[in-house]
């Protein structure tokens, strides 16, 4: 379970060589937060090749004021990102670790493992960029979505489609989401991702990157974009990185994706 200690922190050291794993099929075999943890990791290096560290340190709060504190304590966020992170976020990846916030404890087992998958792509992102906050922002967080939507597929308790459904109507219902354009360029740094979602809402947002990074994995596979967070490594260039890896420029992807997305929505 995800109940916390005394003090409001658990931690859950895992030594782990996904690879080794066998992928879960069931969600149901994953009732703990180690095994969600392992199970979840195993899914993400065969499935997508995406690798985890071996070892993931894993913080659970008992609530927001507990998982503010985790954040400046065990993440070394500064006390107003803190602040500000802890009011809208619910898990945080970093380097080697994650850091969830348990509550409201009423949260859904599909919810629960979603937001593992999420925070654990991010751990991923970074061991594959050699560092935090260096891709896209819009693209790591689409990216998170995506991995754990098609995660919870595999464990038989979520569907791509049904998420892509759901995502497409929430844009249906907020058509000025798209009016005032996609702005990538401004929306690919953590801060301006963060004055996106803050301005226009957590769910529209993370729909609306969900649905940009479906459409690029739609166009140029899973594979590239894998890539694209591994050339980080090479150079810190977004926007070069995003041409090598997509063969195609920012601006030109987002006046088709926002060409697609306008129509798809219109329907
Ligand atoms: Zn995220």
């Amino acid at each position: 379970m995800l109940a916390g200690g005394s003090d409001g922190r658990v931690i859950v050291p895992l030594w782990l060589d996904p690879l080794s794993l066998t992928a879960p099929t069931d969600a149901r075999t994953l009732r703990t937060t180690d095994e969600a943890v392992r199970g979840i990791a195993a899914i993400m290096a065969k499935s997508f090749g995406l690798p985890v560290p071996h070892r993931v340190v894993v913080h659970v709060y008992g609530g927001r004021r507990a998982f503010e504190q985790g954040l400046m304590r065990d993440a070394r966020v500064s006390p107003v990102q803190a602040a500000t992170l802890s009011d809208f976020a619910i898990g945080v990846g970093t380097r080697g670790q994650m850091l969830l916030n348990d509550q409201p404890a009423d949260r859904t087992e599909r919810e629960r493992l979603r937001l593992i998958a999420h925070e654990l792509v991010h751990v991923s992102q970074i061991e594959l960029a050699g560092g935090e906050g260096r891709g896209e922002q819009w693209l790591a967080e689409g990216m998170a979505e995506w991995v754990a939507f098609s995660t919870l597929e595999r464990l038989g308790v979520d569907t791509l489609e049904r998420r892509r459904q759901a995502a497409m109507a929430g844009l249906r219902t907020r058509a000025t989401l798209l009016q005032r354009g996609l702005d990538l360029e401004a929306h690919g740094t953590p801060q301006g991702f963060t004055a996106w979602h803050l301005r226009e809402g957590s769910v529209p947002v993370y729909q609306l990157a969900f649905l940009i990074t479906d459409y690029l994995i739609e166009r140029r596979g899973f594979d590239r974009t894998r890539g694209y967070f591994a050339s980080f490594r090479r150079s810190g260039d977004r926007g070069k990185n995003f041409d090598a890896a997509f063969g195609s420029s920012r601006v030109d992807f987002e006046a088709d994706v926002l060409v697609r997305l306008k129509t798809a929505s219109a329907l």
